[in-house]
């Protein structure tokens, strides 16, 4: 209808007018303006609908406008919009009990944030004092958020226009066979000389100087880089060898993205800290937080803890997370994103990469998973060079073009198209947006040899 486009033109210009956007060069981008959205999909104010193949930023683990959750959100906000973090309330000791009694180990006690960001900066805090030592290892290829403490960890070139010397920040080389750093051929292989090259660097920079080693269990936005057997178990062996403070951050990979509550569980491992934000509430309300085992707990038993936020542990957000926990529970949504990826986006994806030729590598599981685009099967050239921007990047620019004229929304980062649905997502969705990259991904064929 006409009334409602004119709608959709108010709201787009009033945005450009005032809002300030993220990682954009302001005059340089068109923000699609949305009229609504509902379980896998959203909607714009010409009545296209959009398959949401992100999740919009691999947050919406159980869809859009989830009932339970929105009514929870709505009996709170009636009940008690906000209160200090300094006083025990009902919503939020239930919610730090789901999130305790969901977590691996000795995970008991939770510290609420308004995001990843702050969880990854509160977790360094929490390791540097309770070891005494300043230094952080953490991965290239990776994203820890946009904070200081975090984008300084951050393994990507979101990091560049902000490190400050990445100050206590040591990078080093996680395991990656398709594009291996090690010159190894299987993925035993990998996992052993990835874990030499770590202890390796610990011992040149001074084990009794790294406070922690930070992870993505399963790295997110730099890749879905699923770790080989023995990758994690290796570096939880070499964190306790040296008193190194293990943490875990699992705000992409946590609360169902992978198949299991927590991507560690995959492996079986427990970390000492563990991050946490995005699936936790499906973004409904800002939240995030640390898990913290009993041990570093303890460090804090009777030192105060240097840290806080005015919005820690917020009701509505400690509402929505207790609302989104317990339907995930009671509607199996866990189990039904390991499904469909072992039954349907795995099998699906690794078909299109037959038809494919641009398609180098499927690697994933459950609502997790990454097309990694090439020039040249054999050679393994990247689609676009790391980093491309403008032209370099047309072909990306392209793919992703080509799947929102057909309905999709993709989620796409250098040279790879991230398949990250909702873990709601419903076979007969999962095989649409299959059916569509098909259609698709021939753009990008266009442009390899
Ligand atoms: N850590 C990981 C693994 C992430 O994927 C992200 C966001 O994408 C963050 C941290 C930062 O979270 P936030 O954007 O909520 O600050």
């Amino acid at each position: 209808p006409k009334g409602q486009a004119a709608m959709g033109l108010a709201v787009k210009a009033a945005d450009r007018a005032h809002v300030f956007h993220s990682w954009s060069a302001q005059s340089l981008i068109d923000p699609l303006a949305i009229a609504g959205a509902g379980g896998s999909y959203f909607w714009d104010y010409d009545d296209k609908r959009y398959l949401d193949f992100s999740s919009q930023l691999v947050n919406t683990n159980i869809g859009h406008q989830h009932p339970k959750v929105v009514a929870a959100i709505q009996e709170q906000a009636a009940k008690l919009c906000t209160i200090a973090p300094g006083f025990a309330v009902d919503v939020r000791s239930v919610a730090a009990r789901l999130i305790a009694e969901l977590a691996p180990g000795d995970l008991n006690k939770v510290f609420f944030t308004n995001g990843g960001a702050e969880a990854v900066e509160n977790a360094v805090r929490m390791a540097r004092l309770h070891t005494g030592r300043h230094k952080v290892f953490a991965a290239y290829r990776s994203y820890h958020g946009a904070t200081s403490a975090a984008i300084n960890l951050t393994g990507d070139p979101r990091r560049w226009p902000s490190d400050n010397g990445s100050a206590g920040v040591v990078h080093f080389w996680g395991p990656h066979l398709y594009r291996s750093n090690f010159h190894a051929t299987t993925e035993a292989e990998e996992c052993e000389r990835a874990l030499a090259h770590l202890e390796q660097t610990i011992a040149y920079e001074g084990p009794q100087s790294v406070a922690a080693i930070i992870l993505e269990t399963v790295v997110g936005t730099a890749g879905v880089l699923v770790p080989p057997p023995g990758y994690l178990e290796g570096v939880r062996a070499i964190c306790d060898k040296y008193g190194i403070v293990f943490i875990l951050d699992e705000v992409m990979a946590g609360f169902g993205r992978t198949g299991r509550w927590f991507a560690a569980d995959n492996w079986g491992v427990v970390p000492d800290l563990m991050t946490f934000a995005k699936g936790v509430n499906s973004g409904y309300v800002p939240l995030g937080g640390v898990i913290i085992s009993e041990r570093i707990a303890e460090t804090f038993a009777t030192r105060p803890y240097p840290g806080g936020l005015t919005y820690s542990g917020h009701p509505l957000a400690c509402a929505s997370a207790v609302a989104t926990i317990n339907a995930m529970r009671d509607e199996g949504i866990v189990e039904n994103a390991a499904e469909i990826g072992e039954t349907v986006l795995g099998p699906g994806l690794r078909e299109l990469a037959e038809r494919h030729p641009c398609v180098g590598e499927v690697r994933g599981l459950g609502a997790f998973w990454a097309l990694d685009l090439v020039k040249d099967r054999e050679t393994r050239e990247p689609l676009v060079p790391y980093n491309a921007s403008g032209a370099d990047n047309r072909s990306m620019a392209d793919l992703a073009a080509a799947c929102k004229q057909r309905g999709l929304w993709p989620f796409v980062n250098m040279n790879r198209l991230h398949v990250v649905p909702p873990c709601t997502v419903t076979e007969a969705e999962a095989k649409e947006g299959l059916a569509i990259l098909d259609e698709a991904l021939s753009v990008a064929d266009a442009h390899c040899a």
